[in-house]
């Protein structure tokens, strides 16, 4: 099987998209990812799923902490910086919420410390348990078949 094969048919699950970001001796580092899961209510624990030729895999594992920053359709922007999908002049600022630098504006920000990794195949899952969180209204970002996209309300389905 081709990987662009197997690309294209993972790219049929829609997903929202997060920027992970982390600090590194006082050094701040974003990356986009849009693998994420929610793992337990007790604990509550969610994974991230990081590449091993992405330079965030050994910033985690340093500094031991993250945060998964879900953006808003307004984000797009976001992502594409932290892809490395276009390039800004600008200095990104990042706010900070139980001492792990966050992104301003997500609709959730999840402040998490390492509880657990497992390396599979060519990507590490991290496991991470969510110390605080801040919520803001918002539609998401969407990510489908390599495409941004934006939600569009349906018709309610009848239950009867
Ligand atoms: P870098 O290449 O150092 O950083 C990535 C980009 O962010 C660079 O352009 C850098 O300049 C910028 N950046 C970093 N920190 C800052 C800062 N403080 N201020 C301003 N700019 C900064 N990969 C995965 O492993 N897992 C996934 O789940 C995943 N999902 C993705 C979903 C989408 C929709 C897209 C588009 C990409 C996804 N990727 C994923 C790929 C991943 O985002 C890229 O491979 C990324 O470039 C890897 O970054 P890096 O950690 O190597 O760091
Ligand atoms: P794409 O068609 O490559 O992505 C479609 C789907 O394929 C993604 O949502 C993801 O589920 C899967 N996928 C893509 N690359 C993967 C990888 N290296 N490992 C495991 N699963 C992967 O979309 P695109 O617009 O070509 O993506 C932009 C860039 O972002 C590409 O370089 C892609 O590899 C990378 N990306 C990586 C991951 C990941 O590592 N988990 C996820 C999404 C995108």
């Amino acid at each position: 099987m081709e990987d662009r094969q197997f690309r294209n048919a993972m790219g049929k699950f829609a997903t929202g998209v997060n920027v992970i970001a982390t600090e590194v001796e006082g050094e701040v580092y974003g990356m986009t990812a849009n693998a994420f899961m929610s793992v337990s209510l007790d604990p509550k624990l969610i994974v991230i799923s990081i590449g091993n030729h992405a330079k965030m895999l050994e910033r985690i594992r340093q500094s031991g902490k993250f945060s998964v920053n879900v953006l808003s359709c307004e984000q797009q922007e976001e992502s594409m910086r932290f892809a490395g999908q276009k390039q800004f002049e600008d200095k990104f600022e990042f706010d900070t919420l139980a001492g792990v630098p966050v992104v301003s504006d997500a609709l959730c920000q999840l402040s998490c410390d390492v509880y657990n990794e497992h390396t599979e195949g060519d990507h590490v899952l991290f496991i991470g348990k969510v110390n605080d969180l801040v919520l803001e209204e918002g539609d998401p970002l969407i990510f489908n078949c390599g495409k941004y996209r934006r939600l569009e309300a349906l018709e309610e389905v009848s239950s009867k």
